[in-house]
């Protein structure tokens, strides 16, 4: 490819909602465009970063053993109104009519879709396990469309489904989809992690993400520097602790007792009076739980000195969003807010306690009544309490693998296995007969990746203040020969020479020919787009000498040109 015929059209211009620099550096260099909220244009060389991706993602699918196929990108309404989604997916589920006033949508993801090709098709377990993918758009109307490619709302994602006779068979595929996973993130040449995480509204249990470390990241995740423990905090868990109870470190009354608190209502306040730690208080976190017909409000009590985790929480109570609620909102239920505590709740308030807290004693909690406290509680009492792993994991709690102390990291989410169980095929009525002829509903799996996702994670991960340094499989063109001044024929010729036994050798290259630009623009292009290496012919032409630079280090080596082509396969092999 010549950059004369390339239409790549690079810009100083950062736009002004870009904040990530992979946002910036790939509108700067010329990748992509935006065309509406959430919507991006593939511009020749970021189609090419893209199917690179493709390609790899396509290997490994294939080395696995899965079929590719097409699902249809437009689906019909029916096919989520049997599995139930179309009520609980929300807004991100976007619908429209057809001309005939039936319902669709744009498939924001395929289990559906799947389980309707695999249904009647496959009857009997003599033809299980199947696995189907394919890469295609997806679109899911985010709420907040923003950092570029990362989350969009049309993007291009490869999504597998395994078909299975058991649960067994299963996770033996979650297994192989699990290491072809891994090969893929390796050979696109990223750090990444395997952890633990959320089913979010796919549903199903045990799953497993594929998180690219970087600042940036949305995610942020739990990890052990001591094992191999690793969870996104939506998941984490850590060893259970536990404080000897109030009375058995002072002369504190040793039955429960209710004390007077007057005016405090925080945490903090509470234990400086009773002089505990806040870790031997119990918190009451009261939120709006939101449901598809109502809203009401729940109360999740931890630890005084533990966080909710939202995400948690919400699967604990079983709703699709929580929101925080109001002074007026909480006492409107009956509630003391500053006073809250698990015994002497109004009846018909909804309450989760983190399962921690479960058979402890010795613990203060609000009195549900103003200005009272409880000392020295006993959880045991309440019979009927439902108990949920509801905290946040912090920096410094212990591995409940190993003890180590757990620390943060921030990671880019670019891929997400599930074991689904029988949850689409006994809504969608997906059976098969097993060896005993007897039907059963499909045991499925399913598996995706962001491709598009992963364009910006590379960048993310690799970049400099000048621009992106793209990795050696997913740069659009491995080296940029830069011809310094192109209307100097012998530099265009010696230029050319080099491209053309690179390009027999095989190497993607690209010459940089343009005759109206001067060096320093074809360099700051070289170091914007990325490319892995540039071969520099310039003035030392005269010498026989040519410039090789390492994107990533920007250091230069002088070489004979006769020597260029074969130095640069010695580095792109290294
Ligand atoms: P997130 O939590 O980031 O919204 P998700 O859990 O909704 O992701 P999945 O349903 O598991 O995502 O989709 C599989 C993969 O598709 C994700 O791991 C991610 O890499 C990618 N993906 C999801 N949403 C988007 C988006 N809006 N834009 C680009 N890629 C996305
Ligand atoms: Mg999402």
């Amino acid at each position: 490819m010549k950059f004369s015929q390339l239409f790549m059209p690079t810009t100083k211009e950062t736009p002004s909602d870009a904040t990530l620099p992979s946002h910036q550096f790939l509108i700067r260099g010329g990748f992509i465009t935006q065309s509406g909220a959430g919507l991006y244009d593939f511009l020749p060389l970021g189609k090419k970063v893209l199917e690179k991706i493709k390609t790899i993602v396509k290997e490994e699918m294939d080395n696995a053993g899965a079929n590719e196929m097409q699902c249809s990108f437009v689906t019909p309404l029916s096919f989520w109104d049997d599995s139930g989604r179309s009520s609980t997916m929300g807004s991100e589920l976007l619908r429209f009519k057809d001309r005939k006033n039936a319902d669709y949508v744009l498939s924001p993801t395929n289990e559906e879709s799947v389980v309707n090709m695999v249904k009647n098709r496959i009857t009997s377990y003599k033809n299980l396990p199947v696995n189907l993918y394919h890469i295609n758009l997806k679109f899911r109307d985010e709420a907040r469309p923003r950092f570029g490619l990362m989350r969009g709302r049309e993007f291009l994602m490869k999504d597998a489904y395994s078909f299975h006779d058991s649960t067994e068979d299963l996770v033996r595929e979650f297994h192989v989809m699990e290491e072809a996973y891994k090969k893929v993130y390796t050979r696109l040449g990223l750090e990444f992690r395997v952890v633990d995480a959320d089913s979010g509204a796919i549903g199903g249990s045990g799953s497993k993400e594929f998180m690219v470390l970087a600042n940036s990241g949305e995610d942020t995740i739990v990890v052990c520097p001591e094992c191999e423990y690793g969870a996104n905090i939506e998941a984490a868990t850590r060893k259970k602790r536990h404080f000897n109870a109030w009375f058995e470190n002072s002369s504190a009354p040793q039955k429960c007792e209710k004390v007077l608190t007057e005016g405090m209502k925080t945490i903090e306040e509470v234990s400086n009076f009773l002089s505990v730690s806040k870790a031997q208080n119990i918190k009451a976190v009261m939120k709006k739980a939101i449901y598809e017909e109502e809203t009401k409000v729940v109360i999740f009590f931890v630890r005084g000195d533990d966080e909710l985790e939202e995400t948690k929480a919400c699967n604990a109570v079983d709703a699709l969003d929580l929101d925080d609620a109001n002074e007026e909102e909480l006492i409107a239920a009956g509630l003391n807010p500053g006073y809250c505590g698990p015994f002497g709740l109004p009846e018909d308030i909804t309450f989760v306690i983190d399962e921690e807290l479960q058979g402890e004693v010795g613990l203060a909690c609000g009195a549900n009544e103003e200005n009272y406290h409880f000392v020295n509680t006993d959880l045991s009492e309440l019979k009927e309490a439902k108990y949920f792993d509801l905290i946040a994991v912090q920096e410094g709690d212990l591995c409940s693998c190993c003890g180590g102390k757990l620390e943060y990291t921030k990671g880019i989410e670019a891929g997400h296995i599930f074991q689904l169980g029988t949850k689409y095929s006994e809504a969608m009525d997906a059976n098969f007969l097993d060896a005993n002829g007897k039907s059963q509903p499909f045991v499925m799996g399913c598996y995706g990746i962001g491709v598009s996702r992963l364009v910006a994670a590379v960048i993310e991960q690799n970049h400099d203040e000048k621009g992106c340094i793209w990795t050696k499989e997913t740069a659009p063109f491995a080296v940029d020969v830069i011809v310094s001044n192109a209307k100097k024929e012998d530099e265009l010729n010696a230029g050319l020479e080099i491209y053309d036994s690179l390009k027999k050798c095989g190497v993607e290259v690209i010459i940089d020919d343009r005759t109206k630009e001067r060096f320093g623009f074809k360099m700051g292009d070289f170091e914007l787009i990325g490319f892995p290496y540039a071969v520099v012919v310039g003035k030392k032409l005269q010498d026989g000498l040519v410039e090789i630079v390492d994107r990533k280090t920007l250091e230069k080596t002088e070489v004979n040109a006769a020597d260029a082509a074969a130095k640069i396969i010695e580095l792109l092999n290294s």
